[in-house]
């Protein structure tokens, strides 16, 4: 039995982590469940799945789960905070970490997994963002084995050869070419972007996930994030990634090879699959993914992105090109803006013109340690909360 630390369990990565997990129990054991702040959803799932471990990043969430669990389930241990997630990241009992936390706040515990050895699934592509290279080293360093959740990266993976640690030339690799489905706005007319409410950004076309992802989809910062991801991944430079709109969102990325070759990997849109993959690789197992039927998609579109439309996609490529703590600056701006919209403080077209001054305002630093990067994503998150009180001051 292989036992198994969800961090993030309530979120939408999460429970399709529990549902591809309670297909096989015979294979995986739930050995800890972790959530920021929903006691509710994480008090059910304890019942369902029974941990060892419950843990809430939120110390008042903690002690209401306690207190509901102390008459249900008082064996399942209660933990609390950064601490907790760390902990439970890292028990001997644990082969397999997803990470599913969204955002900054799963750095930590992520590392926490990659330190202890641990096979990670890596869905929080944050981490990567905020500090690729340290993140990196410390895989290398430590005996984790680190695969990737995200459904194009995961597609990649499964593209590649073997080993891609010597570059991608070496590996006979020309390109990346990462798709997009272009997310709910693909098409509406540029003077409408303005007013676009976040029930509409988060009402994508063809997946069902968290708000903070969603919105990043819409605006495109989602990719931008994922050819920083994909280029810390399979060690390439960003030039040698390209976004290419796929609207159907079948192919979930490909990998272009010197002689011409181009491999996809295609499937529904679930992304039940990539974490299937994940957990019984180098091994298939069942999913509950419905197959997919090329008779009922009948065809694949092809795109350029529009840089006009998605200029988050531009400044992640600059960020990526200037390097050092830029990333970890543009992630922690991007936060603060997405947040902003999803608060109804921030028109939409507000969020890169937000990320944009914040770069400037930031000064880029080495990225030597975790330390600086902590430092500048906090410096960040100032710059942030400052420029959108000025453009909600602006508006009123
Ligand atoms: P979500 O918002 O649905 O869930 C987030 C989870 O993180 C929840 O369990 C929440 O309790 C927990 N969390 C939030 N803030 C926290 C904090 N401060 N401390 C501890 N835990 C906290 O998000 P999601 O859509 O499941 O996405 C999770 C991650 O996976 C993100 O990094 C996202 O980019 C990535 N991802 C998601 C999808 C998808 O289809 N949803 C696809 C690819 C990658
Ligand atoms: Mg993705």
């Amino acid at each position: 039995m292989i036992g198994v630390t969800v961090l993030g369990a309530t979120g939408s990565i999460g429970v399709s982590t529990l549902d591809v997990l309670s297909r096989h129990p015979e294979r995986y054991r739930v050995v800890a469940l972790t959530a920021n702040s929903d006691v509710a959803r994480l008090y059910e799932q304890c019942l369902v799945h029974r941990p060892e471990y419950a843990v809430m990043a939120d110390a008042n969430a903690a002690q209401r789960l306690h207190e509901q669990l102390r008459a249900t389930a008082p064996e399942i241990q209660v933990l609390a905070g950064l601490e907790g997630l760390e902990a439970v990241a890292a028990l001997p009992q644990v082969a397999y970490v997803m990470a599913a936390i969204v955002g900054a706040a799963g750095l930590l515990p992520t590392l926490a997994a990659v330190r202890a050895g641990k096979r990670v699934l890596l869905a929080n592509k944050e981490a990567l963002v905020m500090a690729g290279r340290i993140f990196m080293d410390e895989v290398r360093a430590s005996s984790a084995e680190l695969l990737p959740v995200d459904s194009e990266h995961n597609a990649i993976f499964q593209c590649l050869p073997d080993d891609v640690s010597s570059g991608l030339d070496t590996a006979g690799i020309r390109r990346i070419l990462l798709t997009a489905s272009g997310g709910p706005f693909r098409n509406i007319p540029l003077s409408e972007l303005h007013h676009v409410t976040p029930n509409q950004a988060c009402a994508h076309p063809n997946w069902v996930m968290g708000r903070k992802i969603s919105v990043d989809s819409a605006t495109m910062m989602n990719k931008g994030l994922e050819v920083i991801e994909a280029c810390w991944l399979f060690n390439a430079s960003p030039d040698r990634i390209q976004v290419v709109l796929h609207p159907q969102s079948v192919i979930h990325s490909m990998v272009e090879y010197a002689d011409g070759s181009i491999l996809a990997q295609l499937g529904s849109p679930d992304m039940r699959t990539p974490i299937a993959h994940a957990l019984a690789w180098p091994q298939r197992i069942e999913s509950g993914v419905a197959p997919l039927s090329l008779f009922d998609v009948a065809r694949l579109d092809f795109e350029r992105p529009d840089i006009a439309r998605f200029p988050c996609l531009r400044l992640a490529y600059e960020a990526m090109q200037a390097g050092g703590t830029a990333t970890a600056i543009l992630n922690a701006a991007n936060e603060i803006a997405v947040a902003s919209f999803l608060d109804g403080r921030l028109p939409f077209t507000a969020i890169p013109a937000v990320i944009e001054r914040v770069l400037a305002d930031v000064p880029v630093r080495d990225a030597v340690s975790l330390e600086v990067i902590l430092a500048d994503d906090a410096l960040a998150r100032e710059a942030a909360v400052r420029r959108v009180d000025e453009a909600t001051s602006k508006r009123a």
